[in-house]
């Protein structure tokens, strides 16, 4: 993939403030949030701050250290006491790109399986093309912070050098 989009900070931040209002508005009002691993934990520490729920963690790795596509998505960090904390609960599935999408099917349809009352998905960025995962039709709410290309997003929470990597997201804004 050649095409590149760089992320500041700043831009992930007001982009985040944008879908938490999004989704204060849409009226549904989620008990916790589960942030994937690693991707969704920087996104879902800002919502924090805006919808003041409380965070669980859940690692799944879909790409392998060279961003080489593994096969299948693969659980690294499941929830303790599953059962008891998703029972009957309004979750916020939070991840930061939407890419193939199998990534939020695997996770969907493993927290499904814990009766929850309802799933919700947010993601920062959602990049237009063609899926290879489906949303399970259980899902009724998907939210989107922005819709893209299908680029790679470079987020600075992966910059070796952050003073380059917003010096450039920077220059992109312009
Ligand atoms: P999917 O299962 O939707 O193909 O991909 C989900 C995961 O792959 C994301 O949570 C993310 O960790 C990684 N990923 C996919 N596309 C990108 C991208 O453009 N940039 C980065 N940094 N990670 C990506």
């Amino acid at each position: 993939m050649g095409e590149k989009i760089y992320f500041s900070y700043r831009m992930i931040h007001r982009t985040i403030r944008k879908l938490s209002e999004e989704i204060r508005d849409s009226r549904f009002t989620p008990d916790l949030m589960v942030a994937i691993g690693t991707g969704g934990f920087i996104p879902a520490r800002i919502m924090k701050t805006f919808l003041g729920i409380p965070i669980l963690t859940v690692g799944i790795r879909f790409y392998d250290k060279n961003n080489k596509l593994q096969s299948v998505p693969e659980k690294i960090q499941w929830i303790d006491g599953v059962e008891e904390k998703l029972k009957g609960k309004k979750i916020l599935l939070v991840d930061e790109v939407d890419d193939t999408r199998t990534t939020l099917e695997y996770c969907l349809n493993e927290l499904l399986k814990y009766s929850p009352e309802e799933i919700a998905v947010a993601v920062l960025h959602k990049k237009e093309k063609v899926k290879n995962g489906t949303i399970p039709e259980e899902i009724k709410r998907y939210y989107c912070g922005e819709i893209l290309p299908d680029a790679w997003c470079c987020y600075p929470w992966d910059a070796l050098d952050i003073d380059e990597h917003e010096r450039i997201a920077g220059k992109a804004q312009v």
